[in-house]
């Protein structure tokens, strides 16, 4: 509780006040030393010292606001009676022009005493605040600034009490005690901070991971770091005072420090790579960037250089450049670098050879053993390959099975093969694959520059092609490109692809055309001749898309859809009055060497519910002689099912008529060659005359092919030949043109 003495009543008690003003000086000037020694921050001063007022003026209200802008008083601290009431009232902060009536007596600047019954003069919310305190007067005091606001002391001694003089004295005091030690506060952290900040410099300069030299204007080292010993191998001590050229590897001209100088003083900073030399010699790379430090007379005082080992940051670079460029399993360049090589050569001129080898038949190794150890197989092979090569001469892998070499500077085509046949030699060896022995060959394709092109692209194209002839030759060996074979293969490739989805995409058709029986006049049978609706291009014979379908395998599947589509169609033409109506398919030799095909004829019959004896199957001749060792039995096995077989274009080609005893034949359908010369040509109505009679004594049906007039009809009809089939009696056409 205060005492009366402390009112403005008891003022006038000099040895009290003396007192109390020796206890509040000692007091305070405790508190102010405190606080000025104080590394407390801005807020933390401003509590104490609030609390440190706060007792000399029981129940006053005590409080340090900052201006918030816009005129407008924040508290920021409070203390003593009005806590509540302040908080609830806004405090305006008046200019220091409505201020200035109130000055202290002692005219101290940023002091003012307000009787109360005033206190609307600075603001309505004065007003109100006083009332609710019912304060004497309101002592304000500037106590001092930071950067964002200044600070304001306020005291409203409360139940109608003013300040005495000594404490008005005293609080002026504290003020400006505060004042300077929010100031030294302030300066204190700044001088801190500074400290921070150059501690924190020295340690990043000390430990940062760029070498860090500083040199004087004459460029002797003045201050390195550690990355600097750390990189080059010289101590803090060898290098300071040296000069920088103590690093130089001796690999850049003077041209370029000279025209480094040059930019540097010029622009006052330079940056690049360099080169330098370590202090055990080796040479590395740096990326270096120079700055030239300039004084306050604008001089240059320092160069600044900053480096960083690119040592292994180019390390990292070669062994990707190496990826990019080489083959993950073999190690060999890859089909980039392989193109770049050709391409460097033919920029350079001269005669280069390219060879394209590809492994023969690797699928089945794959396929047979498994990929890990087709991949080993295939790092054999690349072993080999390299070892058997002249170092000049140049390896790549380019993807799979394929490899390919380039030769430079080659004689002429003979020293291209020799190469090749060495290629060839080195594989003659087997190969262990999985405690087996494995033999391995290789087809290799050959071309030459400039004959064959003057770019990579064109080179690589025309080896491809011969390669693919070496292929279809049966592989192990090497052929030559041949001009214009590229294109040729191109479009056979094309062909081959658009073939594959023929069956899928329904592009293939059955035309048939009759066969006629000579002595009724009546149609037998049809024979079923394929084709393919091409988009695009439209009905295609099989002229064009046989022979590459029994080359790719591809008659396989194709020639059992034909037996399917063609049994079925007998079938409807039989249900629809020709109960007897035979139909004739064209087999080519693969089909024969299929195994399933016995199974194949037979699930087309079963399917489309065809009698097996009105089913004839075609075989060229050369088919059938051809077929002697593995297509005899599933000839036997056919006949078996009940399935009659026919050789056609007879007359061809036999060399032996052998096969026809060994073979279980029905019959022979005469070449049109010599059918359309019966009239004509003596020699073609001799051997048609001799096959009508061979056929017969054989007991075999005949028949003649390509028949277009009535005098060959007549004349056939006189030998004895059974059935003709020709343009005469109709074009194989689609199943509903066919007037059955
Ligand atoms: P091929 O089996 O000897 O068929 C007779 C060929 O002679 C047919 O040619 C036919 O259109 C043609 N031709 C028929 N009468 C006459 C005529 O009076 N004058 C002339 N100049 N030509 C006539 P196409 O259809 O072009 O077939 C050619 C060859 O394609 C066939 O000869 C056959 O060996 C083969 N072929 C056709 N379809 C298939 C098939 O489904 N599978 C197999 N493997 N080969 C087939
Ligand atoms: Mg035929
Ligand atoms: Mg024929």
């Amino acid at each position: 509780m205060p005492s009366k003495g402390e009112n403005g009543a008891a003022a006038n008690e000099p040895a009290a006040e003396l007192a109390l003003n020796a206890k509040a000086l000692g007091a305070l000037l405790d508190l102010s030393d405190a606080l000025h020694a104080s590394d407390d921050d801005q807020t933390d001063i401003v509590r104490r010292l609030c609390g440190g007022i706060a007792p000399r003026h029981p129940g006053s209200l005590i409080f340090i606001a900052e201006e918030a802008g816009e005129g407008m008083l924040s508290a920021r601290h409070v203390e003593g009676m009005g806590a509540a009431v302040i908080r609830d009232v806004c405090l305006e902060w008046p200019t220091e022009h409505r201020l200035a009536p109130f000055a202290a007596p002692s005219g101290t600047c940023g002091f003012w005493r307000v009787p109360s019954r005033q206190a609307e003069l600075l603001g309505p919310s004065w007003k109100t605040l006083c009332a609710g305190l019912d304060a004497g007067e309101i002592v304000l005091a500037r106590i001092g600034a930071d950067t964002a606001a200044s600070l304001i002391l306020g005291l409203l001694p409360v139940r109608r009490a003013v300040l005495r003089e000594a404490e008005v004295r005293l609080l002026q005091y504290v003020a400006k005690a505060m004042r300077k030690s929010l100031a030294a506060a302030g300066e204190r952290r700044a001088l801190q901070q500074e400290n921070r900040r150059l501690r924190l410099a020295a340690r990043v300069f000390e430990h940062a991971m760029e070498g860090v030299i500083i040199t004087d204007a004459d460029q002797s080292i003045v201050a390195v770091n550690k990355s600097v010993s750390r990189v080059t191998g010289y101590s803090e001590d060898e290098l300071i005072g040296a000069t920088p050229r103590l690093l130089s590897s001796g690999r850049h001209t003077a041209e370029f420090y000279r025209e480094m100088w040059r930019t540097l003083h010029e622009r006052g900073h330079w940056k690049g790579e360099i080169w330098n030399r370590r202090k055990n010699g080796e040479i590395y790379p740096e990326l270096l960037s120079l700055s030239a430090i300039h004084d306050e007379g604008g001089d240059v005082g320092h160069y600044l250089a900053i480096f960083i080992d690119l040592t292994l940051q180019k390390e990292a670079e070669q062994r990707l450049s190496h990826l990019a460029l080489h083959d993950l399993l073999t190690g060999l360049p890859n089909r980039e670098s392989f193109r770049a090589r050709i391409d460097r050569a033919l920029r350079r001129g001269g005669r280069h050879a390219v060879l394209l080898l590809d492994i023969d038949r690797f699928k089945n190794i794959n396929d047979t053993f498994g990929h890990p150890e087709g991949d080993l197989l295939l790092k054999c092979v690349a072993s080999r390959l390299h070892a058997a090569m002249r170092p000049q001469d140049f390896l790549a892998r380019l993807g799979g099975d394929e490899f390919g070499v380039l030769i430079e500077d080659v004689a002429d085509r003979d020293a291209a093969g020799d190469v090749a046949h060495v290629l060839h030699e080195c594989l003659a060896e087997p190969f262990r694959v999985d405690r087996l022995e494995v033999g391995m060959t290789v087809s290799i394709g050959v071309s030459l520059s400039p004959g064959d092109g003057t770019e990579a692209s064109a080179l690589i194209r025309h080896a491809d092609a011969a390669m693919y002839e070496a292929k279809r030759a049966g592989g192990a060996n090497s052929e030559f490109s041949v001009p214009g074979i590229g294109a040729e293969v191109r479009r056979q490739l094309e062909i081959e692809s658009d073939l594959r989805r023929a069956i899928e995409r329904d592009e293939l058709r059955l035309h048939y055309q009759p066969q006629v029986d000579l002595a009724s006049g009546r149609i037998v049978g049809v024979e079923a001749l394929l084709r393919w609706m091409k988009p695009g291009v439209g009905l295609i014979g099989p002229a064009h898309f046989i022979a590459l379908a029994e080359e790719t395998g591809l008659i396989v599947p194709i020639g059992e859809w034909v037996l399917n589509e063609a049994c079925r169609q007998c079938k409807v033409w039989q249900e629809s009055g020709q109960p007897g109506l035979q139909v004739a398919v064209n087999l080519s030799v693969r089909q024969l060497r299929d195994e399933g095909l016995a199974d194949k004829i037979g699930a087309a019959l079963a399917r489309s519910g065809l009698d097996a004896a009105r089913l004839e199957l075609e075989l060229t001749e050369s088919v059938a002689v051809g077929s002697m060792e593995g297509g005899v039995a599933t000839l036997h096995r056919l006949r078996n099912i009940g399935v009659k077989l026919a050789v056609d274009d007879f007359g061809t080609g036999f060399s032996s008529l052998h096969y026809l005893k060994r073979l279980p034949i029905d019959c022979l359908k005469i070449e049109q060659t010599f059918v359309q010369g019966v009239t004509g040509d003596r020699h073609d109505a001799a051997i048609v005359n001799a096959i009508v009679t061979l056929a017969r004594t054989l007991d075999l049906q005949v028949v003649a092919e390509g028949v277009t007039s009535e005098e060959q009809i007549a004349y056939l009809r006189r030998i004895g030949c059974h059935q003709a089939q020709g343009y005469y009696y109709g074009r194989p056409s689609p199943a509903e043109a066919i007037p059955i």
